[in-house]
């Protein structure tokens, strides 16, 4: 066994402490990424005990930001992405504009360069998609009108930094006339082996990025989902597995190193291409573990950086940063979403999801001090005001439900319509099943049902689906909770109620009104979570009649003990019914 092994000790140390102090932040009703963030300062170089490899840390984070952009990318559509475009390219621009605009001044007023204090503006106004797509999918607003805003004002923003990060250079070689920021940057001026001055490069960068989305339009789309659907049909879930993951991290890297493109980008347009083959439902659910685990990652990598010293240091700058992250970079978000006709309650997600930076502003910090732009005091203070807006991140969600209410009545903008369960029960369409053409007052976010002695059904997929068409022709009310997407769009399709989530975790369940419903049909595949829905269920509503689904006699006893009041086990009715297909069929066999 080698004893250097920085690679294995990094993650080790970071799945371990992320854990420990991830399971730690839930108990104390904080949201695990604090947790994380706090597992990388601890295992940081400026804290004592363990120092994890600092150049490894930042490239596995990468990966999570690679798999996360994929995953947003899988359930975004071309469509999607230009529906919002009237919004997002405007909003994102006047937002990058007045928040440099911000960081500038404050720049100057601490004595930097020009440069120096537009870089530093640049790297507050850019957010991190890490942490806007955990705090969506948390609040399960990825698939709703405000949740493609505010990705496609993300990628929007993202575009702008992969034109941010090659222009810096050059300006900096054209204003220091010297060579050396040359030598740092402007890898496009190298390449060609001669000056192409500003307009250049910045022509040349766009031809590039659009000549990397058009391969991906016309060669990508057909290419990708045919790849996908050779491996599929191979019949090996574990090449099925590497397939994904290898077209995920591979096209991301051959557009960050052919074309220039960021990592992120080219992953979320990889994602985006296979969300049009039907594939793509399979192809997101392999990619999710790995996702998760290197999103924790990418937070620890954050938590390394953080020097709290600064905290006590330059409090004074500190809070200045802060004020421009959270309360400046929102009022212009919100005020620009408000101008566009959109609902206060949109605005607030939207702003909120926006008022934290991330990856981007420490690559524009390195950046900035590498072409000795901005002083290391500048970048110390990116990174105290990336960390504390990150931990601050969900206490400004918070903040904003709460100003909603007085929000909408200042402005005299209708609130969302009333949610809280109400008796009558036909079948109708769920309250959220609007699509993204209708007025935007909120509807498409999770909220309680209004349904009442009706019957809830978890998953559907093979089982739930069967069962659902069955309750639907029956006329009998009842609702469907379905974790995955583009499942929830067919069983709203149908004109089904559904709730998008997981419902073993509670504050899902809570939506579907237990305490007043009649039965709940548990229609999963994972006995785990069927026991922990169980479970939860009978606590609830001790009346409710439960039946699951099981795969085993051990998860039958599972989930009898827990609570079900019949267990079906799959295998059991199959062999049951092979037989009596065989009997059915032994009369005609005979006379044949
Ligand atoms: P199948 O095994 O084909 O019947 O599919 C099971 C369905 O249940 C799939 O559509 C899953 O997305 C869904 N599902 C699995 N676990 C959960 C859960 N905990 N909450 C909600 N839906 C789930």
């Amino acid at each position: 066994m080698p004893h250097d092994t920085p690679l294995i000790s990094t993650i080790v140390v970071g799945f371990v402490l992320a854990f420990v102090l991830g399971a730690a932040a839930h108990r104390l009703k904080l949201p695990p990424l604090v947790g994380y963030l706090v597992a990388g300062v601890l295992c940081g170089p400026y804290t004592p005990g363990f120092v994890a490899d600092q150049s490894l840390a930042p490239q596995l984070a990468e990966i999570g930001v690679i798999l996360l952009m994929f995953g947003v990318g899988l359930h975004f559509s071309l469509k999607d992405l230009l529906n919002v475009r009237g919004i997002a390219v405007p909003g994102a621009i006047a937002q990058i504009s007045l928040a440099t605009l911000m960081g500038w001044a404050l720049g100057m007023a601490m004595g930097w360069s020009h440069g120096g204090s537009v870089v530093f503006g640049l790297a507050l106004s850019v957010a991190s998609t890490v942490v806007l797509l955990k705090a969506l999918q948390d609040r399960r607003l990825v698939e709703t009108e405000r949740g493609r805003i505010a990705v496609g004002w993300l990628i929007v923003e993202d575009l702008a930094m992969v034109l941010a990060l090659v222009i810096i250079p050059a300006v900096a070689s054209i204003a220091n006339g010297n060579g050396a920021a040359q030598a740092s940057g402007a890898p496009v001026n190298a390449v060609l082996g001669f000056d192409l001055g500003i307009a250049g490069v910045l022509a040349f960068t766009v031809l590039k990025v659009a000549a990397f989305v058009a391969l991906m339009l016309l060669v990508g789309r057909k290419f990708i989902p045919w790849v996908l659907h050779r491996i599929a049909n191979m019949g090996s879930r574990e090449l099925f597995r590497l397939g994904v993951l290898a077209i995920a991290l591979g096209v991301a890297f051959g557009a960050a190193k052919l074309f220039g493109v960021s990592l992120a980008l080219g992953a979320f347009f990889a994602g985006m291409i296979l969300a049009e083959s039907e594939l793509s439902q399979r192809a997101a659910q392999e990619s999710l573990p790995l996702r998760d685990a290197f999103a924790v990652l990418f937070f620890v990598s954050v938590g390394m950086l953080f020097d709290p010293a600064i905290l006590w240091t330059e409090p004074l700058p500190m809070l200045g940063v802060l004020f421009i992250i959270l309360a400046g970079k929102s009022v212009v978000a919100f005020l620009i979403v408000l101008a566009f006709g959109k609902s206060v309650s949109t605005a607030l997600t939207i702003s909120a999801s926006l008022a934290q930076i991330g990856e981007f502003s420490f690559i524009l910090a390195e950046l900035g001090v590498g072409l000795k732009l901005l002083p290391p005091e500048g970048r110390d203070l990116i990174l105290g005001g990336a960390i504390l807006s990150i931990i601050l991140n969900p206490l400004v969600f918070y903040l904003c439900d709460r100003m909603r209410p007085a929000l909408e009545a200042a402005l005299g903008r209708s609130p969302a319509p009333a949610a809280e369960p109400v008796r009558p029960a036909p079948i109708e369409p769920a309250p959220d099943v609007v699509t993204s053409s209708a007025d935007d007052t909120g509807e498409q976010e999770a909220k309680p049902t209004r349904l009442s002695g009706h019957a809830v059904l978890v998953g559907f997929g093979r089982v739930g689906g069967i069962v659902a068409r069955k309750l639907k022709a029956a006329g009998a009310p009842f609702l469907v909770i379905e974790d995955a997407d583009m499942r929830v769009a067919s069983t709203r399709a149908l004109g089904i109620e559904a709730i998008a989530g997981n419902a073993a975790e509670t504050s899902v369940l809570e939506l579907a009104n237990l305490r007043g419903a009649k039965s709940l049909i548990i229609a999963i595949p994972d006995a785990f979570e069927a026991g922990r829905i169980t479970e939860s269920a009978r606590e609830t509503n001790p009346g409710i009649m439960i039946v699951a689904r099981a795969h085993s006699d051990a998860e039958v006893d599972h989930l009898t003990k827990l609570g079900a009041d019949s267990v079906i086990m799959g295998e059991r009715e199959i062999a049951l019914a092979l037989i009596q297909s065989m009997v059915g069929a032994a009369p005609a066999a005979d006379s044949a």
